[in-house]
């Protein structure tokens, strides 16, 4: 019991520590840098971090969203980014255990953390995280599933994309979201997959609506969907039962 709990909170503070290199990775691959040099700088003054001014959470905290050179604003998306990620961790060791794939499944899904701040802030998929995802995801026993899996869910949703392209007469679906249905093929097999791609439109459909002009990123909502239906992967077929034969 005791142990448990310890396991949680040390998932918890890796999440944060894993948090911390996403926001380097959210900031910089948009952007076209490296994302191991230069070392941590303040995006507004460049002068270069102290190891005590990278700390998740706490430093935000302390310095109260500032700079601690140039006083500059330092975005909240920081530490709502290591929070999510510990969180993340957390939830995902409570459900798999200490299983030996569980760092290739917290890899792929922070993956698709940084994807989703990404696309928020920039309404654009860069490849090379999108690819990372599907990787990690593919890490797991019974991988030739996992990897069948995948190319079946990307594949219908490229067939579904190119259909009501044709249909709408331009582009309906990018082929970001494609390598995006890959990774929560992997992640959730069938039938979860329907029930992913269903709760997502489902949890996009009142910001879509509120935001018609602007449009809206898509691959968050997917990721939310993920998650939920993993964490829930029984409870999620279930509902595909009752819905299936009343
Ligand atoms: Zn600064």
């Amino acid at each position: 019991m005791l142990g448990e709990l310890f396991f949680t909170v040390a998932a918890f503070i890796l999440g944060l520590l894993v948090g911390s290199f996403l926001n380097v990775v959210i900031h910089r691959i948009p952007r076209g840098e490296n994302i191991a040099f230069p070392a941590s700088h303040c995006p507004h003054c460049d002068t270069p971090l102290k190891w005590y001014h990278n700390i998740p959470l706490l430093s935000w905290l302390f310095l109260k969203g500032k700079c601690a050179f140039c006083d500059a604003p330092i975005s909240a998306r920081y530490p709502i980014v290591e929070l999510l990620s510990g969180i993340l961790f957390a939830l995902l060791y409570i459900k798999l255990g200490a299983v030996w794939y569980l760092p290739f499944v917290w890899a792929s899904f922070a993956a698709l953390l940084a994807l989703t701040m990404i696309d928020f802030e920039y309404m654009a998929v860069p490849d090379s995280v999108n690819f990372a995802a599907l990787l990690f995801a593919l890490v797991r026993p019974d991988f030739i599933d996992a990897a069948i899996d995948a190319a079946m869910a990307a594949g219908g949703l490229y067939l579904v994309g190119l259909l009501s392209s044709k249909i709408a007469g331009r582009e309906a679906m990018g082929g970001a979201d494609v390598i995006v249905a890959g990774t929560m093929g992997a992640l959730l097999g069938f039938p979860n997959f329907f029930v992913a791609i269903f709760l997502s439109a489902v949890l996009a459909m009142i910001p879509a609506l509120l935001f018609r002009e602007k449009g809206v990123p898509f691959v968050p909502f997917l990721t939310m969907a993920t998650l939920i239906v993993f964490l829930y992967d029984t409870h999620a077929e279930a509902f595909l039962e009752r819905l299936v034969h009343g």
